[in-house]
């Protein structure tokens, strides 16, 4: 009798043959199995480019992983685990591994089942590893875990022994701060788009009628070719001017210079090394500056590897903090962006009915700066985003918006809260021009929410922050305000009108 194959378990999130246990499989000895959740897709409102992009991208690298010789059990099932069970009921496999998972509640599922866990090596640094560097310092600072992962990985070094930066500087940040350029908005390429077949339009009649959002237009690759497609263009044509307006948001071109390179990298459709590696040899080609090399390096061997490891270092109790007590339910103009005249945030919100995403500084200095200062729950405003961006996985989403957006951590993973007021907005982008709201007035019905809020946020919690050094200021700037009294009056019917879906 032939011998059973072993089975390779692949999440949808692990979508590439470098990884983990599919690294070492061969068509003669493995199968595959991928199990599509029916549960999962009908558990949440999921924009409905995000849902296409994840399936559909699971169902074309199963059929890669055929085209390659494997035989691919790619099933479709209530659940994980009742997927699970049924693989094994139909073909008794003599072995069953999967690559660690990345989410906590995978882990978990892994750990209740017969089978064995390959480490990943998805990511730049392994927990494991993380976790030497970290020793018992309470605190890990990012740019120390940066230079850190740099050194060891090689990227950007120079010097006799290669420990010194390239450029004599680990940081470029000071160039990468630029406002929006008066004019030539359209200077930065249009993203790439492929048509879509037969394949995504079966995704498409799958997907429960619970999805919102504008449907997939080609602009997401689903396929690793594609993808690839999409890391050459961004090298070439948007790397080199990736860095000076890292930070600036425009009503008229979402992408700027930004990849657009995140859905890839977490669902497995690229790898960061490799992301990592066409950006270094770009530079030393010298194709690009070292500022947008740097700049660019950093977000991906830098943050996402913190955030990585964070969300690994204080889940689960990390997904339920709400460090500044913040319980007000998620506005209404998060889910219909007609229900606000500040256009800063309408234009983002239209953006993301459109197309799934809009860029960190939209992220964190807008939607999240919005909820932060108007008290919204931690925990609903992350589950709006985690439903509505391309890109989102409870890894990255978690960490990004409790911690980072809305210091509901408590200041673990930042070390200050990311408020701030129309000023800020009005310095880095086009929208306060013709805006309904007046983001110099912080009185009277045309007061900028963000001004206004901005104020009574740190007026709320002045206990909280008059002794952190990085927004003291701002604290003592706030009770000295002449008009603290229609301030906080104005905040008031501000937040009466927001969760009326009126702002
Ligand atoms: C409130 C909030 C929510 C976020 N949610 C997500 C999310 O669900 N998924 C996600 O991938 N990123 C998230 N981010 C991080 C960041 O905003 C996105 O990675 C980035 O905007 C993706 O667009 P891009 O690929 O064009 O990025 P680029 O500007 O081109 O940056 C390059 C890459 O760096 C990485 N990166 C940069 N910053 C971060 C970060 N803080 N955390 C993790 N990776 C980072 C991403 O992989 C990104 O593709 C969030 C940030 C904030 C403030």
């Amino acid at each position: 009798m032939a011998r059973a194959l072993e089975t390779v378990w692949v999440f949808g999130d692990q979508l590439n043959r470098k990884i983990g246990a599919l690294a070492t499989a061969k068509p003669e000895t493995h199968r595959i199995l991928i199990i599509e959740s029916a549960g999962k897709i009908a558990s949440r409102r999921w924009h409905v480019q995000r849902a296409h992009f994840l399936v559909t991208s699971m169902r074309r690298f199963a059929l890669e992983l055929e085209q390659a010789g494997f035989k691919v059990d790619y099933r479709k099932s209530a659940t994980m685990r009742k997927g699970f069970k049924e693989h094994v009921a139909k073909f008794s496999p003599s072995q069953i591994s999967v690559t660690e998972p990345n989410s906590y509640t995978a882990r978990q599922l892994v750990a209740s089942l017969k089978v064995q866990t390959v480490k990943s090596n998805q990511f730049l640094c392994h927990p494991d590893d993380y976790a030497k560097f970290a020793g018992d310092k309470k605190s890990i600072k990012m740019e120390d875990f940066y230079r850190w992962q740099r050194k060891r990985h090689d990227v950007l070094m120079d010097g006799k022994n290669g420990d010194q930066p390239v450029g004599g500087k680990w940081n470029f940040d000071e160039e990468n701060r630029e406002p929006p350029p008066k004019s030539g908005h359209d200077r930065w390429p249009k993203p790439k788009q492929h048509k879509l077949d037969k394949i995504d339009q079966q995704v498409l009649d799958d997907l429960p009628s619970s999805v919102f959002g504008k449907k997939p237009d080609g602009l997401w690759a689903t396929s690793r070719a594609d993808a690839l497609v999409r890391l050459k263009y961004f090298v070439k044509e948007l790397l080199p001017t990736f860095g000076e307006h890292e930070d600036a948001m425009l009503e008229s071109n979402w992408h700027l210079a930004h990849s657009l390179l995140s859905p890839y990298l977490n669902n497995g459709l690229l790898l960061a090394q490799e992301v990592v590696d066409a950006a270094a040899d770009a530079f030393a080609k010298g194709n690009v500056p070292i500022n947008s090399a740097e700049g660019f390096i950093r977000q991906i061997l830098g943050w996402r590897e913190y955030i990585w490891n964070c969300y690994w270092r204080w889940m689960p109790e990390y997904a339920e903090r709400n460090h500044l007590q913040a319980h007000r339910p998620l506005p209404p103009l998060f889910t219909n962006p007609k229900k606000t005249k500040m256009k800063c945030v309408s234009t983002i919100l239209n953006g993301v009915n459109e197309r799934a995403y809009s860029h960190h500084i939209e992220r964190l200095m807008v939607l999240g700066n919005f909820a932060l200062i108007s008290g919204t729950d931690p925990q609903q405003f992350t589950k709006w985003m985690w439903n509505s961006y391309i890109d989102a996985h409870e890894w990255v989403m978690v960490p990004n918006v409790l911690g980072m957006s809305l210091y509901a951590d408590g200041g673990q993973l930042a070390t200050k809260p990311y408020a701030s007021g129309g000023a800020y907005i009005d310095r880095m982008s086009n929208h306060c021009k013709g805006c309904h709201y007046d983001r110099k007035k912080r009185t009277g019905d045309d007061a900028c929410p963000f001004t206004v809020l901005y104020w009574d946020f740190f007026l709320r919690h002045e206990k909280a922050f008059v002794k952190n050094p990085r927004v003291a200021r701002s604290v003592r700037a706030a009770q000295q305000l002449s008009d603290v009294v229609e301030l906080k009056k104005t905040a008031k019917k501000i937040l009466q009108r927001l969760d009326d879906g009126e702002a």
